[in-house]
């Protein structure tokens, strides 16, 4: 599947960045154009493989270069106001060749959190294509301001997405490390997960697996009729010993027959028991996956390790966990690839704990800043004022 990527603020230009880099480095052929748009200049340098046309400053009248700090109503002000100077850039995307445009944001701070809704809107106005959101929650260290921000920014995101894919930093934590130390990592996760959803669809079609081959068609469908999305992913360790089609050193000398009978079963075992570890282990939004609207089941790997009878089995596994009628699944052949996984995209989802104690979190965020505004705003005039207002002043 061919998209256009943005990434909004810090969080989301790193990540479209790593995508990049992902993108040359497997061949995959999923960036069709890549943009950064952020009000700190800094983060605009920091960037490795995103060209320099391509990254674009603004509000600079309004922060010089300096980011909004975490004011995400100032982003979304500032993406409103310089939308010109982000459509500059999107014009030099070739657009009839992209399947769909994502939008990339971490949503706990203040430029991407602000500026991806409004992107995301602008978007969905001038193009026919789909517009995905890819947003970040913060971790729950990151404190109240953080989650009320991104909150909020969910909150709007949604509603102005045709499906907003999910990844949250605090499950994703490990423990006696910050979020900070590890963002790397986690982006390699995450770009690991949606480049291996995405690549999927861009498979050149052809060879014994042609119609097993999820089509991009099929993920569109998939987060078509919006929502909330979330994504599972297991892999296991295969020899490979490339080729393609053929079996290993001893299938080749015991002439192969036997050999290849075994590891049908085998290879079905595998891949259903990589569905299951995907669905139940960590999602990169952690949900209950019973009454999932719609899920897509990708098995990458060698083609030899693939088979059209486990992944059915997994599909057939994967509607009765979620109890939906719309699961599809397929292969993405990867030849050189010493791994088998199982990439589950779970599109609808709508138990999800984790966002209810986030808006709790960030009412409660809300109410305290409302207080000690008012506190502090008292303090001061009992401060400046004397005790019986004798003094008078200036102007
Ligand atoms: P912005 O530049 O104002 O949009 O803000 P940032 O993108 O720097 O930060 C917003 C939020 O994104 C933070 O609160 C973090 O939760 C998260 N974040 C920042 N950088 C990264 C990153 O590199 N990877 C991930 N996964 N999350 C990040």
């Amino acid at each position: 599947m061919k998209l256009a990527m943005i990434g909004f603020g810090q969080a989301g230009g790193k990540i479209v960045d790593k995508f990049v880099g992902y993108d040359a480095e497997q061949g995959s052929n999923i960036v069709r154009a890549a943009v950064a748009v952020n009000t700190a200049k800094a983060d605009l340098m920091g960037l490795d493989n995103i060209p320099e046309s391509q990254r674009v400053l603004i509000g600079q009248s309004r922060v010089k270069g300096h980011g909004v700090g975490a004011d995400n109503e100032l982003g979304a002000e500032i993406a409103e106001e310089d939308m010109d100077e982000v459509q500059g850039a999107i014009d030099s995307i070739p657009v009839h060749e992209v399947d769909a445009f994502l939008v990339i944001a971490g949503l706990g701070g203040g430029t991407g959190s602000g500026g991806a809704p409004v992107i995301a809107k602008h978007l969905k106005r001038i193009y026919t294509e789909p517009v995905y959101g890819l947003g970040i929650l913060p971790g729950s260290d990151e404190g109240g301001i953080y989650t009320l921000n991104a909150a909020r920014s969910f909150q709007t995101f949604v509603r102005e997405v045709d499906n907003l894919m999910v990844f949250d930093n605090d499950a994703w934590r490990k423990t006696g490390e910050s979020v900070q130390g590890g963002y790397d990592q986690i982006n390699d996760e995450i770009v690991k997960r949606f480049g291996i959803l995405f690549g999927a669809g861009e498979v050149e079609q052809g060879g014994e697996v042609a119609e097993s081959v999820v089509d991009s068609s099929e993920i569109i469908n998939t987060l078509a009729g919006g929502g909330v999305s979330t994504v599972g992913y297991a892999r296991e360790e295969v020899e490979n010993t490339g080729g393609g089609g053929g079996g290993g050193l001893l299938s080749r000398l015991t002439g192969g027959d036997e050999e290849e009978e075994l590891d049908t079963a085998h290879t079905t075992n595998r891949i259903t028991s990589l569905v299951r570890k995907a669905a139940l282990g960590r999602l990169t939004l952690p949900c209950e996956i019973e009454g999932t609207e719609r899920a897509l089941l990708v098995m990458a790997g060698p083609p030899k390790y693939l088979n059209r009878k486990g992944i059915e089995r997994g599909r057939k596994w994967l509607e009765e966990q979620t109890g939906s009628m719309e699961v599809r699944g397929g292969d993405y052949p990867v030849r050189g690839a010493n791994f088998v996984a199982s990439v589950i995209l779970l599109s609808g989802v709508n138990n999800v704990p984790r966002i209810k104690e986030l808006q709790q979190v960030a009412i409660e965020a809300q109410e305290n800043i409302e207080d000690i505004q008012q506190e502090s705003e008292d303090n001061l005039e009992e401060l400046v004022n004397d005790d019986d207002d004798e003094l008078e002043s200036l102007f």
